[in-house]
């Protein structure tokens, strides 16, 4: 950064006071953490300015020697992380994996089956803004009303009924264990190819705390950067070798040019971690302070969806005191705590309001906090929605987000160069 101080001023007080940000807020997105410098380190490396297009040994570029052993290294760890037989560690996004998937199993038209986004699903599991709704024919399956779990006989009759030619399961909101084998009975039944998705769940996945997909899925998408703690990226995994082949091709060169070699270095160092067995104990904390956040948040009266938790998140369903998401969101943000709004299983207000709040533990999980703190951060949360009026109450959740923040710090080799 004090390099970048005296080159470009302007962008380097951007990063400082995102920085900044991060040190003084308490990060509760479900989707996001904070990697290791080390992930930091290889993104922010010279291995950004080659081009590369193609795979390792078979670059349509001369100089890919350290490349190829760069992504080679990458694929090799996350095979051995998910114990898949091929990985494609270039997609750019999660979003950019599930179009390749898209692109290699299905023909424009044919019928896809996927959560509703207003349950928990992606966008790129059929919504129709997305691709995926505008190119496929979209059927979805919700949550049980009652239960608001997934309800794999009402998902079965759905199958049976309209056919599809993929079904996915994975997903954005969905605070509950995911039966693979399950899906993997329908999706034979209807003679479907399955895609799990998770996005959220891989580093639960990668450490046995979730079960694994790779056994029962065509097919495995996932994001980098959620509870996987690496750089923003994507991958594809799959347990059969052909079809490996025919999603590379649908990676580069149907949707994609030269891989970002700089971000597949950063994934490289962050499976590596992921292969450690400190990152097993990280997971099981992370799973640990969200059942401690979420026992909480119920003691002091909140409805979470399911009526709990089993994974790194939890929906809180804030109709239970008359307030909407987004005034949720924006109280939450004045205490300098972010997480989002969320619409919760058969919302009746828009996606922009919504009735809910989503809450995730992966990213305080990192900066060291235990289930003490996340006990404490469930009762400031509780202290600053149930009292919206009262500036006291407001001040000392404030105080009390600082001192907690103070005693876990962020990047603490980073310094936040002071502007000239
Ligand atoms: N799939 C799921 C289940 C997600 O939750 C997300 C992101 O939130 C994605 C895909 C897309 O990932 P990206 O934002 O990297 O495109």
């Amino acid at each position: 950064l004090d390099l970048l101080a005296s080159s470009d001023p302007v962008v380097a007080e951007l990063i400082s006071g995102e920085l900044q940000r991060q040190r003084d807020h308490l990060e509760l997105i479900a989707s996001e953490n904070f990697t290791s410098a080390a992930v930091l380190a290889a993104q922010g490396s010279v291995l950004t300015n080659k081009y590369a297009e193609g795979l390792p040994g078979k670059r349509y570029y001369g100089g890919c020697e350290y490349i190829d052993r760069v992504e080679q290294l990458a694929i090799d760890r996350v095979k051995q992380l998910f114990g898949a037989a091929h990985a494609n560690v270039q997609p750019h996004s999660g979003a950019q994996a599930n179009f390749a998937v898209f692109m290699t199993l299905l023909e424009p038209g044919d019928a896809i089956m996927g959560m509703d986004l207003s349950h928990g699903g992606h966008l790129t599991h059929g919504s129709p803004v997305n691709f995926s709704g505008k190119w496929f024919k979209v059927h979805h399956y919700g949550v049980n009303p009652q239960t608001e779990q997934l309800d794999y006989d009402q998902i079965r009759e759905l199958a049976l009924q309209h056919r599809p030619k993929l079904l996915i399961c994975g997903y954005s909101a969905y605070p509950r264990i995911i039966d693979f084998e399950k899906f993997r009975a329908i999706a034979d039944e209807v003679g479907a190819y399955l895609l799990a998705d998770i996005a959220h769940i891989a580093g639960l996945v990668a450490t046995g705390l979730h079960p694994n997909p790779i056994p029962y899925c065509d097919v495995v998408t996932t994001t980098t950067h959620k509870t996987l703690r690496g750089p923003r990226g994507g991958l594809i995994l799959t347990r059969d070798p052909e079809l490996g082949k025919k999603l590379d091709k649908s990676v580069f060169p149907g949707s994609q040019g030269g891989p970002l070699e700089h971000v597949i270095a950063a994934k490289a160092v962050a499976f590596g971690e992921a292969l450690q067995p400190q990152f097993k104990t990280y997971a099981a904390q992370v799973i640990e302070n969200a059942k401690a956040m979420a026992t909480q948040l119920q003691n002091r009266g909140f409805k979470l969806v399911s009526n709990g938790t089993e994974n790194h998140l939890m929906l809180v369903d804030l109709r239970c005191i008359g307030m909407t998401g987004k005034e949720g969101d924006r109280l939450l943000g004045e205490t300098n705590i972010t997480a989002n709004k969320n619409t919760v299983p058969f919302d009746t207000e828009s996606p922009f309001v919504t009735s809910g709040i989503r809450l995730g533990s992966p990213a305080m999980t990192t900066r060291g906090m235990g289930t003490e703190e996340f006990t404490e951060i469930a009762n400031i949360i509780a202290d600053r929605l149930l009292h919206p009026q009262d500036d006291t109450v407001a001040q000392d959740c404030r105080r009390r987000v600082a001192a907690l923040c103070d005693r876990f710090p962020l990047y603490p080799h980073l310094n936040v160069p002071v502007p000239a």
